[in-house]
């Protein structure tokens, strides 16, 4: 009866009697529904009790196999669509806490080629198979699709297609990286495989990775009926020939040269899932599908033992943390119910004023934007229309959407009631007797609940608090810039700020779709006190004789997205001189601003904002060029003999003291708080896991004693209590 050519499934017997086959169903919690219809339709749709979310874990992929005997048993049925239940979620994937508790490779294996097996026997099935996607179609999510004859997508918002595996240092070993070339060719593959990239419902239908769109509410009937209509035809369709003229021969040769001198360009060597999806892909595409998918095993095998690819998973569960983070630990009545917010002000129509405006209202919040400046209101709200005018053409959302997203701002240029609205975020300009000044007025302006909130860089909240009568619910809600990509915000909680109030600011953030880490008010927060040291020895070093390709391209090396002087040009010298001066003056003994800085802003190379800094930025979209003149500004030459290896410990080794002590001064809880705000705030090396467990992983003893080296001449150096004594009594940062 059954039609397998593929490896057999260990698990489960293929052909049973369909009383056996509904007894094991029975005996199961049932996480995939089916239900025939008049037309001898048979629907599974996936929903897994108790969550918002569908996986695919063992047990969800033995509920399949036992659906597909039941259908291979059940000669009267004209077809199968795969349909989801969940508001938002198609399957969102391979279930990644089984995946990343596979200890050994046997267990691993086993993961693998059970869902290969089980897939396999659906893409064998010998009548249509349809997936009717609503909502995330993630990594196995979608190779469940690919194994179907016909995909039809709504075009929803929540309708997010694609097999990000490579961003987790997996490849898609469902068979997804054998199936997708196959359907809509190799460049558009690896492109989706190597970029580990999720598509909206349009481009996803534009690349050939779905079929046909339906809205939501029509998704199974039109299935239904294409089964009905197209009946047969509907079977092997998706072996089109776009990748035949691949497959072979000096085009495939072509193509996989190119992009791999892209992919190591791109990653340095430190993302080794990347080279080995395109290997497995390319390599794959010239085999029978059985071999293709033994190469995919394989691959994951290898890739499942690297620390990159642990630490890359480790990083996907933090950001599910901080999703479900409640920001108290104590005090705070966990009962007491948090409402939504509805309404928000924001006051400081400036760059972050425009990007926090933006975003909330695009999370269908109201937002007043305030300004003293009609001006500043006016190139804010263009500023907002272009971004939102920007994701109509990413297909991000659709004009109308965009509309009302421009509708839910009201612009104010004097002061307007404030009483309605749940959270104020103040983004005016970084002086505190002006902020004191504003939350004076805004206390009363606002409702007796109205979160008070400032985006201050540096300036203490517990200081800005004693501006109001309300000291308890005046907050740091602290976004980056810019706010419509960084994914961090620091909610900064003041001496005096209410357990309560911290946590309706950090369920706000959580409803806003960005990630918060809850950090106590101390000089630059968490981010900016570690990325500080970072910054200013790269100036010193500069300063001192090292040249500017030399430092930024150690450190891009070792994985930083952007090098430390370049990073220095895109802020802002007069921004950066302002934020290490601040806390030059705070931590005077390991801190000073490098006199370079003062030179540039004297005169007016200020980066990217006047064109001219480290770099001279020409273009737009052109790489920027080191700018000769800069030398000039150079005053020793202690420094020019260091090679990019001795460069790059003195600026990691800083980066990872001052961690150590934001954990040790309790600015943060954990040591995963202050990984997941380093790598979320600043993109350090996501692959290395943030800079403590960086520091665990090459040993604290030896780093400890690179430090102290080093302090022998330059006390900065000097390694922290708890650096010592965790070097001291051999323990690690991290447990396991
Ligand atoms: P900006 O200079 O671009 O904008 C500040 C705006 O505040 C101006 O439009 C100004 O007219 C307005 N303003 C001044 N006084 C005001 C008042 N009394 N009432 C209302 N509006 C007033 O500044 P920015 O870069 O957007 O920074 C704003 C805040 O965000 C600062 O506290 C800054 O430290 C912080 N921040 C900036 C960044 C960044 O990269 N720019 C990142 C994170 C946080």
């Amino acid at each position: 009866m059954t039609t397998t050519q593929t490896p057999e499934l260990k698990v489960l017997p293929q052909a049973e009697s369909v009383t056996e086959i509904t007894r094991k169903v029975q005996d199961m919690p049932e996480l995939i529904r089916r239900h025939v219809t008049d037309d001898q339709i048979c629907v599974l749709t996936f929903d897994r009790p108790d969550s918002a979310a569908n996986i695919f874990d063992k047990s969800t992929l033995v509920e399949l196999n036992n659906h597909i005997n039941y259908i291979l048993c059940n000669s009267n049925l004209k077809g199968v669509v795969l349909a989801s239940a969940k508001k938002s979620i198609f399957v969102a994937g391979a279930d990644l806490t089984q995946l990343s508790k596979s200890r050994t490779p046997d267990e691993l294996r086993d993961m693998i080629e059970l869902g290969q097996s089980v897939f396999n026997r659906l893409a064998t099935i010998n009548i249509p198979t349809v997936a009717a996607i609503h909502g995330a179609c993630l990594g196995g999510g979608y190779e469940v699709c690919l194994a179907c004859d016909y995909r039809i997508a709504s075009p929803d918002k929540a309708t997010k297609i694609g097999l990000p595996e490579t961003q987790l240092g997996i490849i898609p070993a469902w068979g997804g990286s054998t199936r997708l070339p196959r359907l809509i060719g190799l460049p558009k593959a690896l492109d989706v495989i190597l970029g580990g990239k999720t598509l909206a419902a349009k481009p996803a239908l534009k690349c050939g990775m779905v079929d046909d769109l339906a809205p939501r509410e029509y998704l199974v009937e039109k299935a239904c009926q294409i089964i009905l209509k197209r009946g047969a035809k509907l079977r092997r369709r998706s072996q089109k020939f776009a990748h035949a003229i691949c497959k072979t021969g000096p085009v495939l040769k072509f193509i996989t040269d190119k992009v791999r001198k892209q992919v190591l360009r791109k990653t340095r060597g430190h993302y080794p899932a990347i080279p080995k999806a395109l290997e497995v892909v390319t390599q794959g595409l010239g085999k029978s599908s059985d071999d293709s998918q033994a190469l995919e095993r394989d691959a994951i095998l290898e890739l499942g033992s690297t620390e990159a690819c642990r630490n890359l998973i480790r990083i996907f569960f933090l950001q599910e943390r901080a999703k479900k983070l409640s920001g108290v630990s104590i005090d705070a009545n966990p009962e007491t119910k948090v409402n939504p917010v509805k309404r928000v002000a924001v006051v400081g129509a400036g760059v972050m004023g425009a990007g926090i405006a933006q975003w909330a209202s695009s999370r269908e919040l109201g937002v007043v934007l305030r300004d003293i400046n009609h001006d500043a209101i006016a190139k804010c709200m263009a500023g907002i229309a272009r971004i939102y005018e920007q994701g109509v053409k990413r297909h991000a959302l659709t004009r109308v959407e965009a509309r009302a997203g421009m509708d839910r701002i009201s612009p104010a240029a004097m002061d307007v009631p404030l009483h309605n609205v749940d959270v104020i975020i103040e983004a005016a300009v970084e002086q505190m007797d002006l902020k004191k000044k504003l939350f004076w007025r805004l206390d009363q302006l606002a409702g007796p609940d109205t979160i008070l909130a400032s985006n201050t860089s540096a300036l203490p909240i517990s200081e800005i608090a004693t501006a109001t009568q309300h000291p308890e619910r005046v907050i740091g809600i602290h976004f980056f810039n810019p706010v419509l990509k960084m994914q961090l915000v620091e909610v900064v909680v003041g001496k005096q700020t209410s357990p309560e109030v911290v946590r309706r600011a950090v369920k706000f953030v959580q409803q806003i779709g960005k990630l918060p880490v809850v950090v106590q008010d101390a000089p630059g927060f968490l981010v900016n006190r570690i990325l500080m040291p970072y910054l200013i020895e790269a100036g010193y070093l500069f300063e001192n004789g090292a040249r500017i390709q030399d430092i930024d391209q150690c450190m891009l090396d070792f994985g930083m997205p952007m090098g430390p002087l370049r990073l220095i040009d895109e802020v802002g010298v007069d921004v950066s001189i302002h934020v290490a001066s601040d806390l030059a003056s705070k931590f005077s003994d390991r801190m000073q601003c490098p006199e370079v800085l003062a030179k540039m802003l004297a005169d007016k190379l200020l980066g990217k904002k006047t064109g001219k800094g480290f770099y001279n930025h020409t273009k737009k979209g052109r790489e920027p060029v080191v700018n000769a003149r800069i030398a000039k500004y150079q005053s020793g030459s202690a420094c020019a003999k260091l090679n990019r290896d001795e460069l790059r410990n003195r600026m990691v080794v800083l980066m990872i003291n001052e961690a150590a002590r934001c954990l040790e001064g309790g600015i943060v809880e954990e040591a995963a708080d202050v990984d997941f705000g380093m790598i979320m705030g600043t993109g350090f090396a996501p692959f290395l896991g943030g800079p403590l467990r960086f520091a665990d992983s090459i040993g604290i003893p030896q780093l400890v004693d690179e430090m102290k080296r080093l302090a022998d001449s330059e006390l900065r150096f000097m390694p922290c209590n708890l650096l010592q004594t965790l070097a001291g009594t051999g323990q690690k940062f991290y447990k396991s």
